[in-house]
């Protein structure tokens, strides 16, 4: 039986995965991006390309969008602006809360109703079974569509009505993903400033990722419980150790700005007082960066 048929509008590598997932699973899928050749292969599995995004949104009730950020949402929905009416858009584009509360606002006004997504997949793991997607919005609308959201990652779920909240769990994931990727290209520019190569790293960087869920358990219970105590680390220690990690950098000629900022956040922390309080005492000044 034909499960009914979706439009994607925005074929970077996301939308593209996302309509191959769906014309996988039988879905009609109608799909329109600013450089259309990026719909030929999309077309030549049934596909249809459509001329401009009224169109594209007039052929079905579902929309998602998987642009770049909702700049570009607004440069391709706001001469659709007519067709809107009735219509679930299912926004999967990158934005802050703010952002995605605002574009929800902007699509009542027009009679749409946005359900905010917040992807945590690469583009091959769309379609599986093991991705996941948080939203945000109407549960109905959730509900309601449920199917469509399982045919683009296998688990989903629903976190409250505010349309900002799944772009904030985005967003949660995201500063974590990019300073931890971060982290290992600098690891991989000092190895490489010292004849090594990513690979002879990566059984150590492998170890130190894996280690780190045990300390983000660790600490976050006595995060939440306000105890900082210097009895497991004591920040001094922490400062005096992010500055080798510095100097090593200075000494091999290897960028540090990342480095830097380390030390800087850690001597924050002692002029502040905490020298003898764990380095989980960050968290206090990070969280109010005045005080
Ligand atoms: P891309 O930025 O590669 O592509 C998104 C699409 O946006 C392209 O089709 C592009 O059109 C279109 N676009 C950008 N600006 C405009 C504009 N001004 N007018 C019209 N169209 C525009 O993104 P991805 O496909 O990689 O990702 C889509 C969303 O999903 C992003 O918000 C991203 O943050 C998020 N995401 C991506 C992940 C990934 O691994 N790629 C993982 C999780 C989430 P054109 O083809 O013409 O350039």
């Amino acid at each position: 039986e034909h499960p009914g048929s979706v439009t994607v509008i925005g074929l970077g590598p996301m939308g593209r995965a996302m309509a191959e997932a769906l014309l996988d699973r039988g879905y009609g899928v109608t799909v329109w991006n600013r450089t259309a050749s990026r719909a030929d292969d999309l077309v030549a599995r049934g596909a249809v390309l459509a001329p401009c995004p009224a169109d594209a949104v007039a052929a079905n009730e579902v929309i998602i969008l998987s642009l770049t950020d909702y700049e570009a949402v607004h440069a391709v929905l706001e001469p659709a602006a007519q067709a809107l009416h009735d219509k679930v858009l299912l926004n999967l584009t990158s934005a802050t809360p703010e952002e995605a509360r605002a574009g929800a606002r902007w699509a009542a006004g027009l009679g749409a109703v946005q359900l905010t997504g917040g992807v945590n997949s690469s583009p091959s793991g769309i379609g599986q079974p093991d991705s996941a997607t948080l939203y945000s919005g109407p549960r109905e609308v959730f509900d309601r569509h449920r199917q469509v959201l399982e045919a683009l990652t296998g688990r989903v779920e629903h976190q409250g009505e505010d349309p900002g909240l799944a772009a904030l769990s985005y967003q949660l994931g995201m500063v974590m993903f990019w300073t931890s990727m971060l982290s290992f290209w600098q690891a991989v520019a000092l190895a490489r400033a010292n004849g090594l190569k990513a690979a002879d790293i990566l059984p150590y960087a492998t170890e130190t990722a894996d280690s780190l869920a045990q300390f983000f358990a660790f600490y976050a219970e006595r995060i939440d419980a306000g105890v900082h105590d210097g009895d497991v680390d004591r920040l001094a220690m922490g400062v005096a150790s992010a500055e080798h990690v510095l100097h090593t950098h200075t000494e091999a000629g290897v960028d540090s700005t990342l480095p830097a900022a380390v030390v800087d956040l850690f001597r924050r922390g002692m002029a502040a007082g905490r020298a003898g309080d764990s380095f989980s005492s960050l968290v206090e000044l990070l969280a109010k960066p005045g005080d």
